[in-house]
Order: structure tokens, then C-alpha cells, then sequence
């Protein structure tokens, strides 16, 4: 697919004042940061930083106390999961919505159901539409498992995957339903140091084919830092700090909260 085939006009996606409170405890405070057409964007902190609640905020499966999620302008604060998915914001989940039994290609064949939506009637009356819907979801399942460098086991139940190929075909689920902002959460958890490597080369290449923006929640420094343009850090629920990843790297604050925060990093 080249980036002409991806349809809505470029759109940032801007995050302002975000913030959700459990009970006493600020997960996330007034957190603004925006994701424009093209950036792949890093989110980092040490262990309970916020950094998921965030991104469960931004997909709608948390409503915020306070702030403001918007999409080319649009204000889409508050919507569903899936809404958020159909207007473009799609993010992975580790393993949960693989089916073992399956192969690789099935896989990413049933998670283009927001794509070949169709009715019922359509299904025991298959007219050329339908036959071509299905030719084109098939097309586009092929073109993401050889992306995701998962050509090789296309026809491999996902039961027999490494951990690595796993973590590749999560991806690809995610990639099935058309994002245009890609949500990665620690896609890279449990990889070894040449799997990351691989997998951050994989990535780069999605940007400007299969989705035009990306941003992902990694502890794998190496990993995050080679493929983001810009990272935003977390710490205690607040931004701590933003900018290009050799600035991050060597921003005092931001040292001091890894070091402080006994992460894994
Ligand atoms: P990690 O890197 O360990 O995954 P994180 O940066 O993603 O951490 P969060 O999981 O967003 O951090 O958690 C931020 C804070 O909010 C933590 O103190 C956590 O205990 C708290 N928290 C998160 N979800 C809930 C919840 N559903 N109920 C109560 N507290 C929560």
C-alpha cells in the first residue's frame, strides 16, 4: 500500500490537560502533547509512571477526569474503543486478541472486521462487491504479514510462534484494522536485544505505508530511542519532559527519575 491509499487528510492528534484521578491516587495529570502526521512519537517513564492509563485514555477505555483528546480539530474526548478504531486510532493488545489455533494469515484476516463490516444478507448472497471485498481484505492481510516480516509463517498456527513472532503478529492485528495513529503498549516485552533490533526496523517502515503516525509505550530504551522522533516522559503522572531522544538522553531530570525509580531501563 503507498501512503496515497490512506484515506482522511492528515490529522494531528492532540492531547491537552489530560488527566484521571482512582480514588486519591492522580494516575495521570494534566499531560498535553500532540502526534503529527508522520512522527513516530515515544512514551516513557519508570514503572507506574501513567503511561498506560494515558494510553487508555486516549483509546477511550478510560474516560478522563479532565482534558481534552482531538483528532484533526475534532474534539473525540470520552468515545468508545471502537470508535476511536474507526476514526483511525487503533492500538495493539499483547497476545489477548490472538487465537492460537489459527494461523498467522487468519489472524490478520479476521482482525480486518472493521473493514469488511457488511449485512447479513450479503453473506449468503455474495455479489461481485462482496467477492471483491473479500479479495481486497485478503490482498491486504497477505501485504501485512509479509510487512511484519511474517511471510514465512503465513500459513503457521500462531500456537507454534516465538515469543518474538508473537509480538510481530500483535502488530499485525492491529495494523488489519487501517490505523492511521498506531498505539503500541510495550510491544517489544520479552524480546531479546537482536528481536528489538528487528522489530525496530519493522516499524520504521510501517510509518508513511501502513499508518502514518505511531505512538508507543516501550521500556526498551534502545528500541525507543532508535525508532522515535520525539519522546515524551512520564514521572509520577506528569510530563517531566519532551523533546528529540539525544536531548532526553541526556536531560538530568530524567536521568535522575530512571535512577530514582529503580526501572528496569
Ligand atoms: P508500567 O510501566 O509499570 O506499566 P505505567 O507508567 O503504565 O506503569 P500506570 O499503569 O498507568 O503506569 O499506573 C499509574 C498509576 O495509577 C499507578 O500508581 C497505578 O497503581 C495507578 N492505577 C492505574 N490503573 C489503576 C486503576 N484501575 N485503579 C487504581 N489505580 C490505578
Amino acid at each position: 500500500m503507498s501512503s496515497a491509499t490512506l484515506s482522511p487528510p492528515p490529522r494531528t492528534l492532540e492531547i491537552r490537560g489530560l488527566g484521571k484521578s482512582f480514588g486519591g491516587i492522580h494516575a495521570v495529570k494534566d499531560i498535553s502533547f500532540d502526534v503529527k502526521t508522520g512522527e513516530i512519537v515515544g512514551l516513557i517513564g519508570p514503572n507506574g509512571a501513567g503511561k498506560t492509563t494515558c494510553f487508555n485514555l486516549i483509546t477511550g477505555f478510560y474516560s478522563p477526569s479532565t482534558g481534552q483528546v482531538r483528532l484533526g480539530g475534532e474534539d473525540v474526548t470520552g468515545k468508545k474503543p471502537f470508535e476511536m478504531a474507526r476514526m483511525g486510532i487503533v492500538r495493539s493488545f499483547q497476545k489477548t486478541n490472538i487465537l492460537k489455533s489459527l494461523t498467522v494469515f487468519e489472524n490478520v484476516l479476521t482482525g480486518h472486521y472493521l473493514e469488511a463490516r457488511q449485512p447479513l444478507w450479503r453473506t449468503f448472497f455474495p455479489g461481485r462487491t462482496v467477492r471483491e471485498a473479500e479479495h481486497s481484505v485478503r490482498e491486504s492481510a497477505t501485504r501485512i504479514v509479509h510487512t511484519m516480516g511474517l511471510g514465512h509463517r503465513i500459513d503457521t498456527p500462531a500456537s507454534a510462534l516465538s515469543c518474538g513472532e508473537l509480538r510481530l503478529l500483535e502488530v499485525a492485528l492491529a495494523l488489519a484494522a487501517k490505523p492511521e495513529i498506531l498505539m503500541l503498549d510495550e510491544p517489544a516485552a520479552g524480546l531479546n536485544s537482536q528481536e528489538a533490533r528487528t522489530f525496530g526496523e519493522i516499524l520504521k517502515t510501517l510509518r508513511g505505508t501502513l499508518v502514518r503516525s505511531i505512538l508507543i509505550v516501550e521500556h526498551n530504551m534502545s528500541l525507543v530511542m532508535g525508532v522515535s522522533d520525539r519522546i515524551v516522559v512520564m514521572h509520577f503522572g506528569q510530563k517531566l519532559a519532551e523533546g528529540a531522544p539525544a536531548d532526553i538522553q541526556g536531560n538530568k531530570q530524567v536521568i535522575d527519575a530512571y535512577l530514582g525509580g529503580g526501572n528496569q531501563a
